[in-house]
């Protein structure tokens, strides 16, 4: 039985030996991810039949949220690294399944455009069919792991036209691809290099097709949707659980020394400190139930698929926001470490589905309306 736990607490503790100089650099964690290949993690979720550990959305949830609490740089390309799995186990080649699942293959989803910008369900790229492949070209906004990803989950419109949208393998080394390496410099996540890929002309045999022509959008709502909010949600946990953590050691271990008496001894304090803990305990109640709903096929799933990125990234905002006026002007000057989870979780509110358009859809789905 693969102990998904135990290793998760190794890589944890190379992510967090490199987490502030990746923060500092704005520098992929490229160690980290290293290690979490090693101990079999990049496989977590790909089928025994490719050689993987076979695990599902609970597993992946902890190595998520436990990573996020020391990198959340690192937590967000195991993310984007699952959610695409997630994809590519259900439409991709056997080759690639079997390298993800071996550790040596890092994928990803590049899906924004600047056109329909966090609308990632509407992509305005094209593919055009040429001879037994395609043209691809696009203006990608933002592709985390863009420089060191194997490959990317490829969004555009589909060959025959339409609407809709169809999903592409595309390799990194595929000509025609233009990543910028200078196009991501962060507030937070700063080591994620989510940056911009130009796309001119980029050919990619038909067979790298992912799915049928124009079934990307079912793709997208069936298989990302779940894995990327609720992976996002985990990101988010980890960022509150750090935050609690580092405020509770701060304030109990740093003394006003005139009153002789430690931060955490004024009520005050203590109160902020309980409703950061409140907060945290609430998503992580949430994304639980979130599982339970998903594993149990519950009428109530794609709900709580929505509500947890929402709550969950509204949450984190909230927390650290909190944790940065509890720890004082120690936290502005970074001694306390809760700064940098501070600007982290700032970014879920704007990944896509953004936290307004997951309101927009929540609301839709309580009032009966179509999300779409
Ligand atoms: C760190 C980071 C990593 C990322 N990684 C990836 C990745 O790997 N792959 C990928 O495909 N994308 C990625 N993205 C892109 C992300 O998913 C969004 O597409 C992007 O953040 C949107 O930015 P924008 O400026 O285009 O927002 P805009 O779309 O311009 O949105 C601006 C504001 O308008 C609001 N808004 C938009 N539409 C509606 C609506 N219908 N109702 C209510 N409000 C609305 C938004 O909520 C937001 O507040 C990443 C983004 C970040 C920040």
């Amino acid at each position: 039985m693969f102990d998904y736990e135990k290793v998760t607490e190794t890589v944890a503790a190379v992510a967090a030996s490199h987490a502030v100089a990746v923060d500092k650099a704005g520098a992929f964690p490229a160690e980290t991810i290293q290690a979490f290949a090693e101990a079999g993690l990049g496989g977590l979720i790909s089928s025994p039949d490719v050689g993987g550990k076979g695990l599902g959305m609970v597993a992946a949830v902890h190595v998520v949220e436990r990573l996020a609490r020391e990198c959340g740089s690192t937590a967000m390309i195991v993310c984007m690294h699952y959610a695409g799995t997630a994809v590519l186990e259900q439409h991709g080649p056997t080759d690639v399944r079997t390298a993800i699942a071996a550790g040596k293959h890092l994928t990803t989803l590049a899906f924004s455009e600047v056109g329909s910008r966090s609308h990632f369900w509407a992509p305005v790229s094209s593919a055009t069919a040429d001879g037994d492949g395609v043209r691809l070209t696009a203006k990608k906004s933002w592709v985390t792991s863009a420089t060191h990803a194997d490959s990317y989950v490829w969004s555009s419109r589909p060959t025959a036209g339409g609407e809709l949208s169809t999903l592409w393998l595309v390799p990194r080394a595929t000509a025609g691809l233009r990543i910028d390496p200078a196009g991501f410099d962060g507030l937070g996540l700063r080591g994620n290099a989510s940056c911009p890929i130009t796309a001119e002309d980029a050919r990619v045999p038909t067979a790298a097709r992912l799915g049928d022509d124009g079934a990307g959008f079912g793709i997208m709502m069936g298989a990302v949707l779940p894995w990327f909010n609720i992976m996002s949600a985990a990101v988010s946990a980890g960022l509150m659980e750090a935050a609690v953590t580092r405020t509770a050691a701060h304030v109990g271990g740093t003394k006003l020394q005139h009153a002789g008496a430690a931060l955490a001894e004024l009520p005050t304090i203590r109160a902020y400190v309980a409703r950061m803990r409140i907060e945290t305990d609430k998503i992580k109640a949430l994304l639980a139930d979130t599982l339970a709903a998903v594993g149990g096929a519950r009428a109530d799933a794609t709900l709580r698929v929505l509500e947890s990125k929402a709550a969950a990234g509204e949450a984190a905002v909230e927390v650290t926001d909190t944790a940065m006026r509890v720890c004082g002007g120690a936290a502005f000057r970074k001694e306390v470490g809760v700064e940098r989870v501070f600007r982290d979780a700032r970014a879920a509110q704007v990944m896509g589905p953004t936290t307004d358009v997951l309101y927009d859809f929540i609301g839709k789905a309580v009032c009966g309306l179509p999300l779409f």
